[in-house]
């Protein structure tokens, strides 16, 4: 027997932590591998969607400045031919002002930069000099970047210059455009706000915001800021990047090339991965019954295997009982293992009853004769008696066999022993039985049989041996007793010893013959 401890797990365990395992590994490569094919297709959306955004921004500010520009290049024109006349300038510095939400204010000023005419009259800023003086030296249109006005609010400029009909430079008409109220950028980018977390911003090129979707940030000016930078210096793109608070930003920019200013649509990244937390969680959530599922006919498949196995262990513990090879036969083998093994197991089985019968019969063989010795006698005759089977005893003992020892030797003895026994067993039929219980003490045990049956029997027995002419011996004879069992009678024992007395009394009165109980 083995030391060993008892191992813990068991094939049905075993094959569930096997195929969880493999499972759990295979899920979770395919899960990350979805998981990056995702997030990365989702990063590449938002810089597809930031990129086009920005540029529809941009085309549309585009259209509002130029309008700006034309708006003021029809007064620059009716102004240039008589600019002398103030109230003319003043006459059109209103109507520009007047004609719709463009302007927070309109003016115009002479090559020298004094504002000779404005609008509204309540800003006063008629005999001023011009804050903002670059347009006079560019002589040229132009829109400026932001900066502080002379009434201290953040405006971005927008000009035209003014020549009389020689083609003299007279001066400049311009509206202005504050940048913390309302103001036409600000409707136009109002109406495109972005309901997806995204926020989207307009700067000029000195990176001064000049609109926000918080509109806190306008006016500040943007620090180190990669997309800025990219917005400024290139056409249009996209660009994941920080920004100057360290944010990771997917971005998409393009450029207003009137103005050089730069429109900027950008969401964090933190957006998209909240996203696919959730998308993975949904997955996840789908895959649960499924793999529950699996798992439960793994678990059900796992019995199936290890159930024949250990009800094959059972078997092979109690392969000596006789029944052991139905019982194996009867473990269903559906794979090549489990069949081996219940192969293995009908054929141990099979070898063990053979040698357990062939034990048996050694145990219960007279080894001399061949016939049955005083055990098996005993067995049979129990076994008779339990089952009420009525039958007779025939004992049988040689005459003077000393005499046969003395003369001819032991082994010419022996040799007559067994020249007995087949006599005996030539005298029997098939369901008698002859045995040999003693040195020279025969019985023939006879079932289902009458007295009479029994004496004939006992009689044709006696002649026969008598009749026999005997190896080197010649004739011998010998004395029988004959005694009958009935259901209900005395033992076994008292059954034997009755005829060991009868045939006693065959020996007392002379030898070769057969005595009878009384009937
Ligand atoms: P009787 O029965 O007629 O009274 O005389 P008997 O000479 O046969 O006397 P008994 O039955 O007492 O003798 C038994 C003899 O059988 C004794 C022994 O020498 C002999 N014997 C017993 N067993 C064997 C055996 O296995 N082989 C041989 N050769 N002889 C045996
Ligand atoms: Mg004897
Ligand atoms: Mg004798």
């Amino acid at each position: 027997m083995t030391t060993r401890p008892r191992p813990k797990l068991n094939l049905r365990i075993l094959i569930l932590i096997f195929v969880l395992l493999s499972a759990i590994a295979t899920l979770a490569n395919s899960f990350w591998v979805t998981f990056k094919i995702q997030k990365q297709e989702l990063i590449e959306n938002a810089l597809d969607v930031n990129e086009a955004y920005a540029a529809r921004i941009a085309v549309s500010v585009e259209q509002v400045l130029n309008s700006d520009l034309d708006k003021l290049r029809y007064g620059a024109v009716v102004i240039g031919k008589s600019f002398d006349d103030k109230s003319l300038l003043a006459e059109e510095a209103e109507r520009l002002f007047e004609q719709d939400a463009s302007f927070n204010s309109v003016l115009v000023a002479d090559a020298a930069g004094t504002i000779i005419a404005s609008a509204p009259g309540s800003l006063h800023l008629d005999g001023k000099t011009l804050q903002h003086k670059e347009p006079l030296s560019l002589r040229a249109p132009k829109i400026s970047n932001a900066f502080r006005s002379i009434s201290g609010h953040l405006v971005v400029f927008i000009t035209q210059p003014v020549f009389d009909a020689k083609g003299t430079y007279l001066g400049l008409i311009g509206g202005s455009v504050r940048l913390e109220q309302s103001n036409t950028l600000q409707a136009l980018m109002d109406t495109n706000v972005r309901k997806d977390g995204a926020h989207v911003y307009l700067v000029d090129s000195a990176r001064r915001v000049l609109y926000h979707s918080d509109p806190e940030q306008i006016g500040n000016v943007v620090g180190k800021d990669w997309v800025v930078d990219a917005a400024l210096s290139q056409g249009a793109g996209t660009l994941q990047a920080m920004d100057e608070k360290g944010v990771e930003m997917l971005a998409g920019f393009a450029k207003v090339s009137s103005s050089g200013w730069g429109v900027i649509s950008q969401q964090p990244l933190g957006n998209i991965q909240a996203v696919l937390r959730h998308t993975m969680a949904k997955v996840a959530q789908g895959i649960a019954p499924l793999a529950l599922f699996g798992i439960m006919l793994i678990w059900w498949l796992g019995a199936r295997i290890s159930a024949p196995l250990s009800r094959l262990a059972d078997c092979a513990k109690r392969l000596d009982t006789p029944d052991s090879y139905e019982r194996i036969s009867a473990i269903p083998a559906r794979y090549f293992e489990s069949w081996q093994i219940r192969r293995a197991l009908l054929l141990g089985a099979t070898l063990l009853q053979e040698k357990i019968g062939k034990l048996n019969q050694q145990a219960q063989t007279d080894v001399l004769t061949g016939l049955a010795n005083r055990r098996a006698m005993q067995d049979i005759l129990s076994r008779w008696y339990d089952a009420d089977k009525a039958f007779a005893v025939v004992s049988m003992d040689i005459d003077h066999f000393k005499r046969v020892n003395d003369t001819f030797g032991h082994g010419v003895g022996d040799e007559t022993l067994r020249a007995i026994a087949e006599l005996m067993q030539q005298n029997s039929r098939v369901n008698d039985l002859p045995c040999r219980v003693g040195g020279e003490e025969f019985v023939l045990l006879l079932p289902n049989s009458s007295l009479q049956a029994a004496t004939d029997v006992a009689e044709r027995l006696r002649a026969s041996i008598e009749a026999a002419d005997i190896y080197m011996v010649g004739h011998i004879t010998v004395s029988l007793g004959v005694a009958l069992w009935r259901p209900g009678g005395d033992s076994v024992s008292a059954v034997l010893e009755r005829a060991d007395q009868l045939l006693y009394q065959a020996k007392q009165s002379g030898r070769n013959r057969v005595v009878v109980q009384p009937s």
